[in-house]
C-alpha cells in the first residue's frame, strides 16, 4: 500500500472493502490524527509488520480512475534513478485537490467536480488546413510513421524548419490509427502552452486537447489531469510535470526543444523530464520524438552513435534564408545605451523599411548593481555572494526603484544615501532589459517598444499580449531575454542584436558554451523567418502592400568582446553539426558527460567550513565503501570501468554562488564512466550518508545540468 509521502506503508483491508481495493486505486488511510488520500501500490496476504499496529485503511475512493500499472513503472523507474522515495516521485505528480481527503460530509465528490469542470483547450481561429509539406518534412514523417513500438529519433531542424508542423502531421497519423491514443507534447515553457494549446486545437479538432503546467488554478490543474487519466483527452501538451501524468493509451512522445534547461527540476526529485519521456517511451513500447534546431549534446552524441535516429530539417520552410551573422568588436568602441553604432544603425535602417527588430540581453532588470563611486560602496546581497539589482517597479514619475536579489528575492527600498559614506550620488552600472528599454526610447523616439522578460511574465497574461502585439505588428522594437528567443514566428522581424554575449565563454560550468551557442543559435533564428520577406519568394507580401527592395535576408548582430572565438565562426556558418562534434570532442578528451557519468552531492549550512566538513566525511566514507566492496557488492563497478577506478570522488569545493539565501553552499561531484556502477555506489553511500550527524542538510542531483 503506497501512502503518499515518503515510501510504502501496510494497510489492513475489511473483508467488505477487499473487492473495491485494486492496485492503482485510491484509498483514504489514518494519517497520525488526521487523514490522508493514499494510492494503493500493491496487494499482500502479509505484513512484516506487527499486526497489532497495522492500522485498517477507512474508505476507498470508489469514483477515481484506477492509475495503470505502466504508471508505477514510471514512478519506481524515478525513485530509482534519483534515490529518492516511492511517495515523494508520485505526490507531486497528482493534482493537490484530488489528493485531499473528502470532508466526512462532503457533497459530491472532487473528482465528480474535477469532470464537470473540464473545457478542452480551444482553438482561436477556425479548423486550419495543414500547409503540404515540403521533401525533409515528408522525409522526417515517413521515418517517424514506420516507427513499430519503441524507438528514439533526434529532429534536429533549423530554426524555421516546419519542426512542429511535422510533429502535428505525425501525432494526427498516431491518433487516427488508434482509435484510443494519447499522444504527449512536452513544451519548455508555460508561455508556450496557451498559444501551442490553441495551434494544436485548431488542428485537431474532433479530439479534446488537455494542457498540463504548474501555472494552472488548481481545479483547472485537477481537470485536465483527470481528462488525461481517464484517456478523454486524446492530446495531452504540458511541461515538465506532464512526463509524470499517467495516461492510460499513451502512442506517442513528442519533446520540442528537448535541449532546454527547463525540463530538469531543480528541487525536490531532481529529474529530467526529456530522459523520463524516454524511459517512459520505452516501457510503453511506443515511438518518442526529440526535436531541437540546437540539441543537447547527449542527444547529439547519442544520435551520432546510432542509438537514436536522426532526421534532419536542413532548409527552412518556403525558401527563407538563414539570417547573416555580423560580429561587432567591442574593444574601445563607445557605446550608447549597450549598443555599438553599427547596431544602431542597423536598427535604424530596419525601422525605416517598416520591420521590426529583436534586442537581446540577458539580464532583467534596470542595472545589475548600484554603486557609490566615491567609497567603492556596491549593492551586495546580504544573504547571498550576488548583487542586489536595480529594478524599476512603477512606470509612474517619478519613477520608483528597489534593489532585489535575483537569488533570493529579497528587496529592499534604493538608499537615498551610500551606506558606507553617505555621498548621495549612487550610480547604476550596466545595463538590463528595463534600461535598455529605456535607451531605446530616447534612441527612436516615437517608435513602440516592448519588452518581454519573466518580470512582465510575472502579470498573468502580459506575455501573451507582448506577443500578441509583435505578431500583428504593433511593435517596432522588441527588447527582453530568452524568453523571446524561444519559439516564437514573427514575421515582420529581421534585425537581432545581441547587447552582450560573451557570458558563457569563459564560465567554469563546462556546459557554458553549450547553452550560450543554443541560445544565440535561438535568438538569432528569429530573424528573417518570412519565407517572402527573408528569402527568394516573390515582392507580393501577405498584407498586400508591395516591398520595393530586393528580398531582405534576416541579419544578426552579435556584440563581443571576442569576436575570433572559434564558437563565433560556427554560429556563423549556422553549423550546429560543427560546434556539437568539436565540443564533444573536447569533453571526451577531458572525461565530461556524456562521455563520464555525473551526480553532484550539495551541502548547505550555516557556515562554509560545516557544509566541507559534511562532504568531507561523506568522501571517506564513500572511499572505506570502495575499499571494501566485495566481488559481489561494489567490485562488480570495477570490471565497467575504463580506468580500474570504478567510482571517483572529487574533492569538495564551495559552490560557485557559495551564498545562498544565508546559507553557505558546497559541493562534492561524483563520477563514473558508465551508469551503473555509479547507482551501486550510491546504494551503498546514501544509507551511509543519512547515518552521519552533521548540521548541514544536503541533497543528491543525478546528472546535474549546473556545476
Ligand atoms: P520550427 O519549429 O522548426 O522553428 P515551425 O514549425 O514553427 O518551425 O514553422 C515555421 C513556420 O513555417 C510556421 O509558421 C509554419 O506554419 C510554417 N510552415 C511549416 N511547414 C510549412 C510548409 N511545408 N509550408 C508552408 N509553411 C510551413
Ligand atoms: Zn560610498
Ligand atoms: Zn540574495
Amino acid at each position: 500500500m503506497a501512502q503518499l509521502g515518503a515510501s510504502l506503508f501496510d494497510y489492513s483491508i475489511a473483508p467488505a472493502q477487499a473487492p473495491a481495493v485494486v492496485p492503482g486505486g485510491w484509498v483514504v488511510v489514518p494519517w497520525g490524527r488526521g487523514r490522508r488520500v493514499g494510492l494503493v501500490a500493491g496487494l499482500s496476504d502479509r505484513s512484516e509488520i506487527d499486526p497489532a499496529r497495522v492500522k485498517p485503511l477507512l474508505s476507498v475512493l470508489a469514483d477515481a480512475p484506477v492509475l495503470p500499472p505502466p504508471w508505477f513503472e514510471l514512478v519506481r523507474f524515478c525513485g530509482d534513478y534519483y534515490h529518492r522515495g516511492l511517495g515523494e516521485v508520485a505526490l507531486p505528480a497528482i493534482p493537490k485537490l484530488l489528493r485531499t481527503p473528502p470532508a466526512a460530509r462532503a457533497r459530491g465528490s472532487a473528482f465528480v467536480r474535477a469532470r464537470e469542470r473540464f473545457v478542452p483547450a480551444a482553438s482561436t481561429q477556425a479548423a486550419s488546413l495543414p500547409p503540404p509539406l515540403n521533401d525533409a518534412q515528408r522525409a522526417a514523417l515517413d521515418a517517424l510513421r514506420a516507427a513499430d513500438g519503441f524507438a528514439v529519433f533526434l529532429l534536429h531542424g533549423i530554426t524555421g524548419s516546419g519542426k512542429t508542423e511535422v510533429y502535428l502531421h505525425w501525432l494526427a497519423d498516431v491518433l487516427a490509427r488508434d482509435a484510443r491514443g494519447q499522444v504527449l507534447l512536452l513544451v519548455p515553457e508555460i508561455a508556450l502552452t496557451p498559444q501551442l494549446g490553441a495551434q494544436v486545437a485548431a488542428r485537431f479538432p474532433g479530439h479534446s486537447v488537455a494542457v498540463l503546467h504548474s501555472d494552472l488554478a488548481d481545479g483547472d490543474r485537477a481537470a485536465h489531469w483527470l481528462a488525461a487519466v481517464e484517456g478523454r483527452a486524446r492530446v495531452v501538451i504540458g511541461t515538465r510535470l506532464a512526463v509524470l501524468a499517467p495516461l492510460p493509451a499513451l502512442a506517442a512522445i513528442v519533446v520540442d526543444e528537448e535541449h532546454d534547461a527547463s525540463y530538469k527540476q531543480q528541487e525536490g526529485v531532481r529529474y529530467s523530464a526529456r530522459d523520463l519521456a524516454i524511459v517512459a517511451a520505452s516501457q510503453r513500447k511506443v515511438p518518442i520524438a526529440l526535436g531541437s534546431a540546437t540539441p543537447s549534446l547527449e542527444s547529439w552524441h547519442a544520435a551520432r552513435r546510432g542509438r537514436y535516429r536522426l532526421l534532419a530539417l536542413p532548409e527552412r520552410v518556403g525558401g527563407a534564408q538563414l539570417p547573416t551573422l555580423d560580429r561587432v568588436d567591442l574593444r574601445g568602441r563607445k557605446l550608447r545605451c549597450e549598443l555599438a553604432p553599427e547596431s544602431i544603425d542597423a536598427i535604424g535602417e530596419v525601422l525605416a523599411r517598416g520591420e521590426q527588430a529583436l534586442v537581446f540581453i540577458n539580464r532583467r532588470g534596470y542595472a545589475p548593481v548600484l554603486a557609490c563611486e566615491s567609497c567603492g560602496w556596491l549593492s551586495r546581497c546580504s544573504d547571498c555572494s550576488a548583487y542586489r539589482v536595480l529594478h524599476r517597479i512603477a512606470a509612474t514619475r517619478p519613477s520608483r526603484y528597489r534593489l532585489v536579489c535575483h537569488h533570493c528575492s529579497a528587496e529592499q527600498p534604493v538608499p537615498r544615501a551610500c551606506p558606507d559614506c553617505g555621498n548621495v550620488d549612487l550610480t547604476a552600472l550596466g545595463r538590463g532589459t528595463q534600461r535598455l528599454e529605456e535607451g531605446l526610447a530616447e534612441l527612436f523616439p516615437g517608435r513602440r517598444i516592448a519588452r518581454l522578460d519573466r518580470d512582465v511574465a510575472r502579470t498573468r497574461g502580459a506575455a501573451q499580449k507582448v506577443i500578441d502585439a509583435a505578431h500583428a505588428g504593433d511593435v517596432d522594437i522588441l527588447v527582453g531575454t530568452q524568453m523571446l528567443a524561444k519559439g516564437h514566428d514573427f514575421r515582420r522581424l529581421t534585425l537581432v542584436v545581441a547587447v552582450d554575449s560573451d557570458g558563457g565563454l569563459f564560465s567554469s560550468d563546462f556546459r557554458a558554451p553549450e547553452r550560450m551557442f543554443a541560445t544565440l543559435m535561438q535568438v538569432a533564428g528569429r530573424a528573417g523567418r518570412d519565407p517572402l520577406r527573408g528569402g527568394a519568394g516573390s515582392s507580393d507580401v501577405d498584407d498586400g502592400s508591395a516591398v520595393d527592395a530586393a528580398p531582405l535576408r534576416g541579419r544578426v548582430i552579435v556584440q563581443t568582446r571576442f569576436p575570433d572565438h572559434p564558437l563565433f565562426d560556427y554560429l556563423s556558418r549556422h553549423d550546429f553539426a560543427g560546434f556539437a562534434d568539436a565540443q564533444l570532442a573536447e569533453r571526451r578528451e577531458v572525461g565530461l558527460p556524456p562521455y563520464r557519468f555525473q551526480v553532484l552531492l550539495r551541502a548547505e549550512a550555516a557556515t562554509q567550513a560545516e557544509a566541507l566538513a559534511f562532504l568531507a566525511q561523506a568522501k571517506g566514507l564513500g572511499e572505506s565503501l570502495q575499499s571494501s566492496a566485495t566481488p559481489q557488492g561494489l567490485a562488480c563497478a570495477t570490471a565497467d570501468s575504463l580506468s580500474g577506478e570504478a567510482v571517483a570522488l572529487l574533492d569538495p569545493v564551495p559552490m560557485a554562488m557559495s551564498r545562498l539565501a544565508g546559507r553557505e553552499r558546497a559541493q562534492l561531484l561524483v563520477e563514473a564512466n558508465s551508469r551503473r556502477p555509479l547507482h551501486v555506489f550510491l546504494r551503498a553511500w546514501l544509507p551511509a550518508l543519512r547515518e552521519v550527524r552533521s548540521p548541514a542538510r544536503w541533497q543528491l542531483d543525478v546528472d546535474p545540468l549546473e556545476i
